[in-house]
C-alpha cells in the first residue's frame, strides 16, 4: 500500500506558506508505516518542536491502473474521507532550506491519519466537498474541493503516469489555507459537512 500526497493544491495555503502556485501538482509519498493504525494512541515526535496538523480530503483507490486518463480517473476510487497529513515544520522547513528531500519532515511513523472511509457514488465526486478541522472545539481549517488547483482526476491521472495505482492506495489530496500547530493534550476533529469522521488527542 501507498499513500501519496499532494503538496500546495490550494491557493491560499501555498501563499501563507511563502510557496509559489505550483506548475504541475507537487507529489510526495509516505510509507505504510506512516499510516496511524485505528484505535492506536497519537504520540507528539520527539524530534520535533513544531508540529503542525494539515486536514486534507483522502481518497481510497479501488482499482489496479497505469496511465489513466482524466475522464477514467474516477472510476479509481470507491471511497472519501479527511485525514491528517502531520508535519514537523520545523523539520520541514530546514530541510527546504537545504533543499533535501521532505520524508524526515512528513513520512514518519503514524504521520497520516485518515478517518472513518464513506463510499463514493461516482456522481459524488463531481460536487464540492466542504470539510472542516476544529481544534479543541474551535473550528481552525475549513476546505472545499472546488478550490483546488488540480481537481481529483486530474491528481489520479498525474500520479498514475509515474506509480502504478494498486488497490488499498490513499491519496491525499491537500491542505486548505489555516494549518498551524497542535501540542500534546490538543483534540483534534475532522469533518465532512457536518459528519465527524475521526477525533484524534495528541499524547
Ligand atoms: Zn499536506
Amino acid at each position: 500500500m501507498k499513500i501519496f500526497c499532494v503538496g500546495r493544491n490550494y491557493v491560499d495555503h501555498a501563499k501563507e506558506l511563502g510557496n509559489a502556485i505550483p506548475e504541475e501538482p507537487v507529489i510526495f509519498m509516505k510509507p505504510k508505516s506512516a499510516l496511524l493504525k485505528a484505535n492506536s494512541p497519537f504520540y507528539y515526535p520527539e524530534f520535533s518542536n513544531e508540529l503542525h496538523y494539515e486536514i486534507e480530503l483522502v481518497l481510497r483507490i479501488a482499482k489496479n491502473g497505469k496511465y489513466v486518463p482524466e475522464k477514467q480517473a474516477d472510476k479509481y476510487v470507491d471511497a472519501i474521507t479527511v485525514g491528517i497529513d502531520f508535519t514537523a515544520r520545523d523539520v520541514q522547513s530546514e530541510l527546504k532550506n537545504k533543499g533535501l528531500p521532505w520524508e524526515k519532515a512528513k513520512a514518519w511513523d503514524n504521520s497520516a491519519i485518515v478517518g472513518q472511509w464513506i463510499p463514493l457514488e461516482l456522481e459524488r465526486l463531481k460536487k464540492p466537498f466542504l470539510f472542516t478541522l476544529r481544534k479543541n472545539g474551535e473550528v481552525v481549517q475549513q476546505g472545499d474541493s472546488s478550490l483546488m488547483i488540480y481537481p481529483f482526476n486530474h491528481i489520479i491521472s498525474h500520479i498514475s503516469s509515474y506509480f502504478s495505482l494498486n488497490i488499498g492506495d490513499l491519496l491525499f489530496t491537500g491542505t486548505p489555507a489555516g494549518v498551524g500547530e497542535c501540542v500534546v493534550g490538543d483534540v483534534l476533529e475532522g469533518f465532512i459537512e457536518d459528519e465527524r469522521l475521526f477525533e484524534l488527542e495528541i499524547k
